[in-house]
């Protein structure tokens, strides 16, 4: 008989790891100890080496669902005399690696006994057990355990203490648990009759708002949604005007997957992303004749998600039809997680579900979709972060990473573990920039986390960049925008050595000043070169030319016929004045806030404009939706383009693109000449693994032809393809 130290790491705090091990011990007859400390979890038993090998054995195969193990360590220490096996109080330790628990779907046992009539939590809208619920919203520092949430404030009464309390039950140390009598509870405000009630009564008010047309705030897990009835044309009218969002897709939640398969086609892989514990929102083929559609105008997909906490189940159980759920902020601005934030929004809402359990990190609804089987994570949040990355090499100085100014995440690296939040928005108002930094505030306070390195893009505007600037007694390390895109799979698969590295994005900024976007980069973690980029064209208008796809195909005409081109008669040169086709001849022509670009991104909008889909976009990445609905697989013709001196001139393929009398064929023909050119220039490159991310690769259409062409291509899934995989490819470049 010895005694041996096991040291478990991973997602182990929170999930009901410390009873799992006290049952194991207990079946096996063997004496100890175990307890949570900021590392991990520790282990100690006297146990004969078949013992150990056993309890391990069984340790590891018969996990409880939530917990996953990075790294177990045994050791044989000095004998120790114990005369039972015990759970210990949690231990405080200096450095802090134990994993953030997400935020997690409610459990089918909880499910069940929700709905159970004699169950004392009947109804009750926090339900909730070790094996679901909240986690990461509520917590304030780890270890993980209820005095570290926003639990604390509320007292157990005596029938949930002896759950909590008792090792063999399912709700033993599940921090978040309460009841009717104990835990948190609702409210619901109707604003026109100035009416509060609780409970149950809530619930029903609720539904009852909804089935008249009205939209309501619910507070969730993460923050706010703001809700409507689905099936009421009105109701959404009357939402995307009061929060000004005229086109944008909105995702709906559905009572179930029998719902779901009501209004949308789903794959076996969809309905498992769908159903899992994560509950994301998964962007799928909408069955349009179901829907109305001012839900998703113009496009045939439509994000939809499953009920993921009680309150959600509750509501959508008694209402029985599909609600348009969006998080709930001010335009630019972060989800609203309290009352105070949610009063912005007091124009938008018509009543209020509220709750009074504190949310004490935001956090948005991650949003996925499926791609030839693939899983892209297009943003990457509630369920899933945040999320510890293993580094294929160690780390010398503990690294800060700022990401970009769009869809920004952060990440802290050390050793081999990359610690990446989970989305925080883009950087475009000083509430979203103060949130930002409270995020960093956030994984500094969790992991004692003190930056050696401050990792940020070379983009001197971008509020990471001025952030960056900030830090004192650091070193700056500036990682150019597309590198970083790269390095982000790379670091994801684990690749090492070189690789060929396609970053087709919108726009950040280059070496050489220039806004790149269309690169083609040799890559490995210590730099990059850029062996090849579409050639440059000019932004006419910087900045707006984003907003509005017709400037940039103005551009690429001028390039092509100089000022003959406003004679044309196509979409683009009709959708200008004369006066400003003139005016922008002249910005074309003298270079005037003309900023070069070589962005694949741009590309797809001037595409669009040029075949008169899109001519000013009303949110980001319109353009590129668009396209994909006009997408032909039958068409396999493409157009002609130039391919010299590591530049990619598509000046023929702009001639051609006018003259073709069908909008599906020109635009089938031009995805299918990205993969051409793309195909050409890793031609010379073909003995390095191709990796390809960037925004423009949210393209469900661009993907499939990527991956069909280029079946072992990298291409990111458990980091978005967008600028919230940056921060991840900045803490592993050693350049
Ligand atoms: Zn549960
Ligand atoms: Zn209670
Ligand atoms: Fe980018």
């Amino acid at each position: 008989m010895k005694t041996y130290k096991i040291v478990v790491k991973g997602i182990v705090q929170g999930v009901g790891f410390r009873p799992f091990v006290y049952q194991l011990a207990t079946k096996y007859k063997l004496l100890g100890e175990v307890l949570n400390d900021s590392l991990g979890v520790d282990i100690t038993i006297n146990a004969t080496n078949e013992e150990l090998r056993q309890f391990i054995d069984d340790l590891k195969s018969n996990l409880p669902v939530l917990a996953k193990i990075d790294t177990l360590e045994i050791k044989e220490i000095d004998f120790r005399e114990f005369s039972d096996f015990k759970i210990v109080q949690t231990q405080e330790s200096s450095t802090k690696t134990a994993l953030l628990p997400p935020d997690i779907s409610i459990c089918k046992e909880c499910e069940k006994e929700l709905f159970d009539k004699i169950n004392r939590r009947y109804l009750y809208p926090f339900i909730t057990c070790t094996n679901c619920g909240v986690r990461y919203s509520i917590i304030e520092n780890l270890p993980y355990d209820r005095v570290n949430t926003s639990m604390r404030f509320f007292k157990m009464c005596k029938a949930c203490e002896k759950e909590y309390s008792n090792p063999l039950d399912r709700r033993y140390h599940a921090q978040p648990i309460g009841c009717w009598e104990c835990g948190p509870t609702l409210e619901l405000r109707i604003k026109s009759e100035e009416l509060r009630v609780s409970g149950l009564e809530a619930i029903g008010g609720a539904v009852e708002l909804l089935r008249s047309g009205g939209i309501l705030a619910v507070k969730g897990v993460g923050g706010y949604h703001l809700v409507c009835d689905a099936t009421n044309s009105e109701a959404i009218a009357k939402l995307r005007e009061r929060k000004r969002r005229p086109t944008k897709p909105f995702a709906l939640m559905v009572k179930d997957i029998e719902m779901a398969k009501g209004v949308a086609n789903i794959s076996k892989k969809e309905e498992e992303l769908l159903t899992s514990k994560e509950r994301p929102i998964v962007i799928l083929n909408s069955s349009l004749s179901t829907l109305h559609s001012s839900i998703a105008p113009n496009i045939s997909k439509i994000g939809l998600f499953l009920p993921y906490t009680p309150l959600h189940l509750l509501i959508l159980k008694e209402l029985n039809r599909p609600i348009v759920a969006t998080s709930a902020n001010v335009t630019d601005e972060p989800i609203c997680t309290n009352i105070k934030s949610l009063e912005k929004l007091q124009n938008v809402y018509d009543g209020v579900l509220e709750h009074n359990r504190e949310i004490v990190n935001g956090c948005d609804d991650s949003v996925l979709m499926v791609v030839k089987d693939r899983v892209i994570t297009l943003r990457r949040a509630r369920g899933y972060t945040p999320i510890s990355v293993k580094l294929p090499f160690k780390l010398e100085q503990k690294t800060l990473a700022l990401g970009a100014n769009q869809k920004s995440t952060v990440a802290i690296g050390f050793d081999r573990e990359v610690i990446l939040s989970p989305h925080i928005g883009d950087l475009d108002s000083i509430g979203s920039v103060e949130y930002y930094k409270k995020n960093i505030e956030t994984l500094f306070r969790i992991y004692g986390f003190k930056p050696e390195v401050v990792a940020h893009d070379l983009h001197p505007n971008y509020e990471s960049t001025k952030l960056a600037k900030e830090f004192e007694g650091v070193e700056l390390r500036e990682v150019q925008h597309h590198f970083a895109h790269i390095l982000g799979v790379m670091v994801e698969y684990k690749l090492k050595g070189k690789v060929f590295g396609v970053a087709f994005d919108g726009t950040g900024l280059g070496d050489d000043g220039n806004l790149w976007g269309g690169e083609f980069l040799i890559c490995d973690y210590k730099g990059f070169e850029r062996v090849a980029h579409i050639e440059y064209f000019k932004l006419l208008g910087g900045e707006k030319a984003i907003k509005e796809p017709r400037r940039v195909a103005l551009s690429l005409l001028f390039e092509c016929f100089g000022k003959n081109a406003i004679n044309l008669n196509i979409p683009t040169i009709k959708a200008f004045s004369q006066t400003e086709l003139n005016a922008l001849y002249i910005a074309w022509q003298k270079g005037l806030n003309a900023p070069l670009s070589s962005s694949a991104g741009r590309l797809f909008d001037a595409i669009a404009s040029l075949v008169g889909v899109n001519q000013v976009v009303s949110y980001e990445g319109e353009s590129g939706l668009m396209l994909e609905e006009l997408y032909n697989r039958d068409e396999k013709s493409s157009y002609p383009f130039e391919y010299t001196d590591g530049k990619i001139d598509i000046h023929l393929l702009v001639k051609a693109i006018i003259k073709e009398d069908s909008k599906s064929k020109a635009v089938s023909k031009f995805f299918n000449t990205l993969i051409e050119i793309i195909a050409t220039v890793y031609k010379d490159y073909s003995h390095l693994p191709l990796v390809a991310s960037g925004g423009v690769f949210q393209n469900r259409v661009l993907l499939e032809l990527l991956l069909e062409r280029f079946p072992n291509a990298y291409i990111p899934s458990q980091i978005p393809p967008n600028d919230g995989g940056i921060a991840l490819g900045q803490t592993a470049s050693l350049n």
